[in-house]
């Protein structure tokens, strides 16, 4: 009975505060489990819906739902948002003032905030404990939760003190929530927060609505710079490079040839870098070029694509860094270019790191993991599944599903490959070793007199990227390392024997040359693009004006206002009263209330 009751509330704040007509996934489950006072822990992919998890349960429930997160960057927009929809919300972090904090905190004694969001460090103090005990509090949320995990990147010691909620408010429900989805996460989560007992929610961590796509690097700015052009000019992207030089190169580049870049990473002021995030989240069409500094939390929804100029450290980095496109459901891109030097430089990461052993070897697991994602023959989004434990069948929308690579007996050029490092005695790097497997006459093979070895010139028959391309995919395998301690000399690994004296053949991805990127059209079932006709098409351009204005006048993000999609919907539905609108979904009482008679109004403009 109650459960019925419950549920039926929920739906009711999700209609008329959010302005959406039904829950997705698991989050009816979750709320009413919540309300009812229940513990959750749970996984969901980026842009899958966590936050209403607890802010609807928070609404449900007398007291105030106490939001803790590490991104205070974000609070604002996120109380922003909420104070659009009319809910009442504030936050504590270093960033106010004395006298801001002391109001705030009065409020949430005296009972008039929904949501409260806390930095970690700041809910440790005394103050603020004593501050929630002596209050309402309808639940604790712990946002990005894997960021108790030693083992993630994004580890946070305050974060393992979180465990004292339990002790200190054990009849105060609990929901962890993260998109970080490997098993060694998630029982890390439940141990240390002491959530063992809590219902564990696992969504799936498909994104359909992403594009996967990971192309052979040649000159990889340049090959970037193509991909925007052809495939998402005028439109918000990520492009991630590894370093701060490389980082400030590509905005460079970028801007020099028409595309709005702007540049971000840790060694930037503060100032710039926050002035640089501000515009990326309030323009439309800003594409930012940043380390993975950049990015945690970012929940602007409408990235039409992340890139990568550089390979991530493991997949679950990839995942995260790529699930930041798309939020929104829209068609989206995750695009990178990888190549030879990418192996290279990462395999020498680790090994140069002055980390534990353990700890190298842990990394250098993830990395062969996703060196195998890039150089599967099958479909990416299968092997990205499998990688967190869910079965999936090809997807029609990654590139080896819609242009299946060939693959190739390689044993033989292997072989060649494997015999001239050792001619040259493991002592020389990849370039020479290239150059004498081709028989390119140069200084360095007469000098070392590798021009008279029985190998030069065997492999003539390749080009250079193609025998990269088998050499990257030897590296990759493991049957050739790089000694960073002696000029980056190819040396063959134990596995290589075999191969060598025939006793195994080896399978490889065919090279494919570079092409110049082309508009795919072949978009997965229930994704149309743009089916607005010229009309509608009119209305939205004259909608999202409007928004550019309103976003500014209120000095918040425009997606805050309205999602393009929302905005699509009244496009078509053309409301010519303040009921019509009333069913688009993403159009709650208080937006209407708020926008209805000026969007009304701009429609019969338009006739
Ligand atoms: P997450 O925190 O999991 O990345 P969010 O909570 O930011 O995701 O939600 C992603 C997007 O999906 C938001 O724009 C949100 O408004 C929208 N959304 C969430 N739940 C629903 C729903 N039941 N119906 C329609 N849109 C939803
Ligand atoms: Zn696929």
């Amino acid at each position: 009975m109650q459960t019925n009751t419950t549920g039926a509330r929920a739906l009711h704040l999700l209609q008329t505060v959010f302005g959406y007509p039904s829950f997705r996934g698991q989050q009816a489950e979750i709320v009413d489990l919540l309300a009812r006072g229940g513990d959750a822990l749970v996984l969901m992919p980026t842009g899958g819906g966590k936050s209403l998890c607890y802010q609807i349960p928070s609404l449900l429930r007398d007291g105030v739902g106490v939001v803790i997160s590490p991104l205070i960057a974000l609070m604002q927009d996120q109380v922003d948002a909420l104070a659009e929809v009319g809910v009442r919300a504030a936050f504590l972090n270093s960033t106010q003032t004395y006298e801001e904090s002391a109001r705030i905190e009065r409020s949430v004694r005296n009972g008039d905030l929904d949501l409260v969001y806390v930095a970690p460090e700041r809910l440790m103090t005394p103050r603020c404990l004593d501050l929630l005990e002596a209050s309402k509090i309808a639940l604790f949320a712990i946002d990005e939760a894997h960021c108790v995990s030693q083992w993630g990147h994004d580890f946070r010691p305050e974060y393992i003190k979180l465990s004292v909620l339990h002790e200190r408010f054990p009849a105060v429900p609990r929901i962890a929530l993260t998109a970080t989805a490997d098993h060694q996460t998630r029982a890390e989560i439940a141990k240390r927060l002491q959530l063992e007992n809590a219902q564990q929610f696992v969504s799936s961590f498909d994104r359909p609505n992403i594009r996967y796509q990971i192309v052979e690097k040649a000159n990889g700015r340049k090959q970037v710079l193509d991909f925007i052009e052809s495939e998402h000019p005028g439109d918000a992207g990520i492009v991630y490079c590894l370093s701060r030089k490389k980082v400030e190169e590509t905005a460079e580049f970028l801007n020099a040839n028409g595309v709005a870049a702007l540049p971000y990473h840790a060694g930037m002021e503060i100032a710039a870098r926050t002035a640089n995030q501000a515009r990326f989240l309030r323009e439309e069409s800003i594409v930012m070029v940043a380390t993975i500094a950049f990015g945690m939390g970012i929940d602007k929804p409408d990235v039409r694509f992340v890139a990568h100029l550089d390979l991530p450290k493991s997949i679950e980095g990839y995942y995260q860094e790529t699930g930041r496109a798309g939020r929104d459901g829209a068609p989206a891109d995750a695009w990178m270019a990888y190549g030879l030097q990418d192996v290279v430089q990462q395999r020498r990461m680790i090994d140069e790191s002055d980390a534990g052993e353990t700890f190298k070897r842990v990394q250098g697991v993830k990395l062969d993991a996703m060196l195998g994602l890039c150089e599967t023959l099958t479909c990416r989004r299968v092997r990205l599944l499998e990688y967190f434990g869910q079965a999936a069948t090809p997807c029609g929308n990654c590139d080896t599903c819609l242009n299946p690579p060939v693959s190739f007996d390689a044993t033989v050029p292997v072989q060649k490959l494997l015999s001239t490092i050792y001619r040259v005695e493991q002592r020389f790097g990849a370039g020479h070793v290239l150059d004498v497997l081709r028989g390119v006459d140069s200084d360095k093979a007469r000098q070392w007199r590798h021009d008279k070895l029985s190998t030069f010139g065997i492999g003539s028959d390749r080009s250079e990227a193609e025998w990269r391309a088998i050499l990257r995919q030897s590296i990759a395998l493991g049957l050739i390392s790089v000694d960073h301690d002696a000029y980056s000399a190819l040396k063959l690994t134990d596995e290589a024997r075999p191969v060598l004296r025939g006793g195994q053949t080896v399978q490889l991805r065919q090279y494919q040359k570079p092409v110049k990127q082309k508009r795919q059209t072949a978009r997965p079932k229930g994704y149309v693009e743009s089916d607005l006709s010229a009309t509608e098409q009119a209305i939205f351009d004259k909608l999202r004006w409007w928004r550019v204005e309103t976003a500014r006048k209120h000095n918040v993000p425009a997606y805050v206002i309205f999602h393009d999609a929302t905005m699509r919907e009244i496009a078509k539905a053309k409301p010519a009263s303040l009921n019509d609108l009333r069913g688009v979904t993403g159009v709650g009482e208080k937006k209407l209330e708020t926008y209805g008679e000026e969007i009304v109004a701009l429609i019969a403009e338009m006739g």
